[in-house]
């Protein structure tokens, strides 16, 4: 039985995750990591991306992360996201929506069009669409 570590993600809208894992996999900035109970401690960034962990019965659970930070201690990893969403959640409809705003408004190239905004939010609905049909 793999030792546990606490897991929490916390949007500024609500908290999403609370509970003992054993194991974290998260889109570090600097490129993918895995967190055990004992990793050392660091701080880093995060990129939009999936994070996975396994729970306390060992299943494998996905979550759709747009950024934020990581905060891994050796009992507890913190997870701070602009957003996210366990993978059941993600609407397909409301992220190829968002996806097809974005296209149009980087296809059109508007003056008024921030083109960096649009693309963020075009990798978010692309990584959102890759989740989901993925698993
Ligand atoms: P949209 O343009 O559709 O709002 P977005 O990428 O700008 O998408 P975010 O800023 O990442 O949205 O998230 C705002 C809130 O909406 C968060 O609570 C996020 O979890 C939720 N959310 C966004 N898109 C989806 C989706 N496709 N399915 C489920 N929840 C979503």
């Amino acid at each position: 039985m793999a030792e546990k570590l606490f897991l929490e993600i916390v949007t500024p809208q609500k908290a999403i995750v609370s509970e003992e894992v054993e194991i974290v996999v998260a889109p570090g900035s600097e490129g993918e990591f895995g967190a055990l109970k004992g990793h050392t401690t660091f701080l880093t960034s995060l990129k939009i991306g999936t994070l996975r962990y396994r729970d306390a019965s060992g299943k494998e659970r996905y979550l759709f992360v747009n950024g934020g930070f990581a905060e891994v201690l050796p009992d507890k990893v913190t997870i701070l996201a602009e957003s996210a969403e366990y993978r059941q959640d993600i609407d397909v409809e409301r992220a190829t929506k968002a996806k097809e705003r974005a296209q149009k408004r980087l296809a059109a190239k508007a003056a008024d069009t921030d083109l960096v905004r649009a693309e963020v939010a075009l990798k978010r609905a692309l990584h959102r669409l890759r989740i989901k049909g993925t698993k």
